[in-house]
């Protein structure tokens, strides 16, 4: 029996781990949240881990009066996240949304605790750390991430060979086909109808941007070791074929399946093994077509500003992801109108200060600084 650490367990990947976990018995050994205690305690009932931590400090209290006839011992704010993610376990969850995934992930791999990864921002911003610290460390990451999961899977067919190309297959959003005079005009309600897949919502406005598959453009580069310009993007709106690998010799192996995150999930967990699931399998002669298109990075031009700040490389990536969360943020409490979201990343890669190397320091620094200017 397997024993994790799960971090952002109220969140949608969150709440589906543990679905997974209770499917095959996996002992949870500690939760956390960032702030929704009524959730989070709910979930140590059902789960009685050995620890939880509820990130906001002033939501301790009442989780503390929540869990006062418990045993399990209650931790709070950043520190106590990164004390959760170092516990002994076969592997640490990160669910988390945003960058704020990143120390806790950098603490699991100091403690020598394999990783599952969702939290994509922890390889945008820092991405040649954690690459570093996990080879250090022999941590293995096994993503979560569907696409990700798609090219692991893929990659296994290779036997060690380097792959040509990296297929990397995006939804395309809800906005796909529009031109940049439609956008102009389209509501956070639209943005946050995705097609295919039921998700939190900064996420959601990412694959409504596209500004996710660049994000997932850097997580492919830093997890496969490829080039970016080994990483092709297609739009696949029927998000079937979850992302491809092709080798030298022409042969594209790809992975296939119904789009539901607990596949990729509960691979992460019980890797080599594969056990039932209770979700949808999937029908080919059902879903009857699949189609592929180009996107169109003018319309959509989050993607080229990813492509870019992988190229600089350095803190821009960075830079990218954080003006792309307190955009995202903004879009999210009406500030800004969606077309704004990638003015104002655009601008700011321009405007805040480049450092070449990269350090924990650093991007709490470069944090700091898109914050500042956000304002
Ligand atoms: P969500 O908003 O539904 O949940 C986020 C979780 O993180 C919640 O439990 C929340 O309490 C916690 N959290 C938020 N801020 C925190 C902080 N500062 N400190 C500690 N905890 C904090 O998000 P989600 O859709 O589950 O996405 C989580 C991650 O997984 C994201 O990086 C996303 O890009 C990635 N991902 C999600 C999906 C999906 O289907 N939802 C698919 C692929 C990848
Ligand atoms: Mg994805």
């Amino acid at each position: 029996m397997k024993e994790i650490v799960l971090l952002g367990s109220t969140g949608s990947i969150g709440t589906q781990t543990l679905q997974v976990a209770k499917l095959h018995n996996i002992k949870v050994k500690a939760l956390s949240a960032n702030s929704n205690v009524n959730l989070l305690a709910e979930q140590v009932r059902e789960f009685s881990p050995d620890f939880v931590c509820i990130y906001d400090k002033n939501k301790y209290e009442d989780l503390k009066l929540l869990l006062s006839d418990t045993d399990t011992k209650i931790l709070c704010g950043k520190e106590g996240l990164c004390e959760i993610s170092a516990i002994p376990c076969d592997i640490t969850v990160n669910a988390i949304v945003g960058m704020a995934g990143f120390m806790p992930t950098v603490s699991a791999i100091y403690a020598g605790n394999n990783i599952a990864l969702a939290n994509k921002e922890t390889l945008v911003v820092g991405g040649e750390i954690i690459k570093r610290l996990a080879k250090e460390k022999n941590v293995n990451i096994f993503p979560i991430d569907s696409e990700h999961s798609a090219i692991f899977q893929s990659l296994l067919a290779g036997q060690g060979n380097k792959p040509k190309k990296i297929i990397l297959t995006a939804s395309g959003g809800p906005f796909r086909g529009f031109s940049s005079e439609q956008l102009k005009s389209v509501t956070k309600e639209q943005a946050l109808r995705h097609p295919n897949w039921v998700m939190g919502a900064k996420i959601t406005i990412d694959s409504a941007t596209m500004m996710n598959k660049g994000l997932e453009l850097i997580e492919a580069v830093w997890l496969f070791d490829v080039l970016p310009e080994q990483i092709e993007i297609v739009v696949h709106p029927q998000s079937i074929l979850h992302s491809a690998v092709e080798y030298e010799d022409g042969s594209v192996i790809g992975q296939l399946g119904m789009p539901d995150m607990k596949i990729p999930i509960q691979l992460a967990l019980t890797y080599p093994e594969r056990f039932v699931t209770n979700t949808a399998h999937l029908s080919l002669t059902d879903i009857g077509s699949l189609t592929f298109e180009k996107p169109d990075e003018d319309v959509f031009s989050c993607i080229g500003l990813a492509r870019k700040a992988i190229r600089i490389g350095g803190n821009m990536p960075c830079i990218m992801n954080c003006a792309n969360e307190a955009a995202v943020d903004m879009f999210l409490k009406d500030k800004i109108k969606f077309y704004e979201i990638p003015e104002k990343i655009s601008f700011l890669m321009d405007k805040i200060r480049y450092t070449e190397t990269i350090s924990p320091e650093i991007i709490e620094q470069t944090e700091r600084e898109v914050k500042e200017q956000m304002k």
